[in-house]
């Protein structure tokens, strides 16, 4: 079966999840949700108690459990030794401690080799995160980098944690994710950066549906451009 592959990356809270999801519904393709992955595995690993300074621990992590990513609908279902933890994996404590799994060499290497035998899988896949138009997934069909102003960011932070009932500070988010963003880029294994061929996508002024409607017309221009080569 041929691969037909999308990849979205960009920082923390730029709406790649959103946009991703959507976009990947319009075109019937899978959403591949990567930061649900590193957060899985930094869940198996708090719960082995690991050292987060010992390499060889952290590496062992994906040996000692069971991961199984799923697709459910427009979301990822992720399970760690049979137990269903699609929900915890959003918890500030973890999402704190994801930059130790992230920056581990070995660690990446083992999940973007799942990345690419999940959209073997499924063959037709919108996948976001960080490094899928760079490291994971280099031929892919259609590649973007979505940014946004870090203060629009918080601001829509905010307003998803309400929509939970969770009060959040505008400014504590806005460090935070601006915390993340210098961590993201900063690691020397799959930093966050654009791909050479990548379409950047700023985000800070326009509506999710403004900006899936942007990819669509990327994603299907291409296709065209495509199907008359081959003619
Ligand atoms: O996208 P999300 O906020 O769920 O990602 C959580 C963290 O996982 C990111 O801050 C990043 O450190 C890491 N990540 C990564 N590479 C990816 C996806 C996520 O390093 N492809």
């Amino acid at each position: 079966m041929s691969l037909f592959v999308v990849t979205i990356d960009g920082p923390a809270a730029s709406g790649k999840s959103t946009v991703a999801r959507r976009v990947a519904r319009q075109i019937g393709a899978t959403f591949l949700d990567t930061g649900a992955m590193y957060r899985a595995v930094t869940w198996a690993a708090m719960q082995d108690g690991v050292d987060w300074n010992d390499q060889e621990q952290l590496a062992g992590v994906v040996e000692r459990h069971a991961f199984a990513f799923e697709a459910a609908d427009d979301a990822m279902l992720v399970c760690v030794d049979g137990i269903d933890i699609t929900e915890k994996i959003r918890d500030p404590e973890l999402t704190a401690n994801v930059r130790y799994i992230a920056s581990s060499g070995p660690l990446r290497a083992k999940l973007v080799e799942m990345q690419q035998a999940l959209a073997r899988r499924f063959g037709r896949v919108v996948t976001e995160g960080r490094d899928q138009g760079t490291v994971a997934f280099p031929d892919a069909d259609a590649k973007f980098y979505l940014v946004a102003d870090a203060t629009e960011r918080a601001r829509r932070r905010k307003i998803d944690l309400e929509a939970q009932g969770v009060a959040a500070d505008l400014d504590e988010l806005r460090r935070t994710i601006e915390a993340r963003d210098r961590s993201d880029e900063g690691r020397a294994v799959g930093p966050l950066r654009p791909a050479a061929d990548s379409i950047c996508v700023d985000t800070t002024r326009l509506t999710v549906e403004d900006v899936v409607q942007c990819l669509l017309g990327h994603i299907n221009a291409g296709q065209n451009a495509n199907s008359k080569m081959q003619k």
